[in-house]
């Protein structure tokens, strides 16, 4: 299970680089807790330009995640793994969503079969980078920022639109497994 970090598990409130303002979703909280329980590693897949653009380091980004951590560990959930990219938008990296680079390698490293894992996130980036490493993928919108995100030139339909985490959750639970 991939998922984005700001606007998935807390708010995007750009360019977030302090633990101290890590506020988790309720709703991912639950969310997580019941992906947890279907027995799916869960991992973040997240795009930090900030690192690349010179606003905040490395560390600060690996002392957020750390603070993600644990937040979840309070409730029981464990994340598998973290990978971002840092890189500036037109560094030309290999890396940065939609690539679905980071999401084949944490899948490599872990023994995770993309076709039956999902990506949820929060931007078309997300849909693209979850596709593009065979995933199913849910879109996490309202029914305005779908409307909006439809009208995007890059738009690619989502597996399934719900409004957060927990919801996600749910319909990944009522989905049939196709390795089963
Ligand atoms: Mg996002
Ligand atoms: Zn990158």
């Amino acid at each position: 299970m991939f998922l984005d970090r700001d606007g998935t598990i807390h708010p995007d409130t750009g360019y977030l680089h302090s633990p101290a303002a890590v506020e988790i979703y309720p709703a991912a909280r639950r969310g997580l807790k019941l992906l947890a329980e279907q027995g799916f590693l869960l991992f973040l897949v997240t795009n930090q330009s900030g690192v690349g653009r010179g606003y905040f380091s490395a560390k600060a980004v690996e002392s957020v995640h750390r603070k993600i951590e644990s937040e979840l560990a309070q409730d029981g959930v464990r994340l598998a793994g973290i990978a971002y990219c840092p890189h500036h938008p037109d560094a030309g990296c290999r890396c940065r969503k939609p690539s679905p680079y980071l999401v084949e390698d944490l899948a490599a490293r872990h023994g995770v079969d993309t076709g039956r894992s999902y990506f949820v996130g929060d931007k078309i980036s997300d849909v693209l980078a979850g596709a593009n490493a065979g995933c199913r993928t849910v879109l996490l919108a309202t029914p305005r920022r779908e409307a909006e995100l439809r009208r995007h030139s890059g738009w690619r339909e989502p597996g399934r639109v719900v409004e957060d985490l927990y919801r996600a959750a749910l319909w990944i639970k009522s989905e049939p497994d196709p390795g089963d």
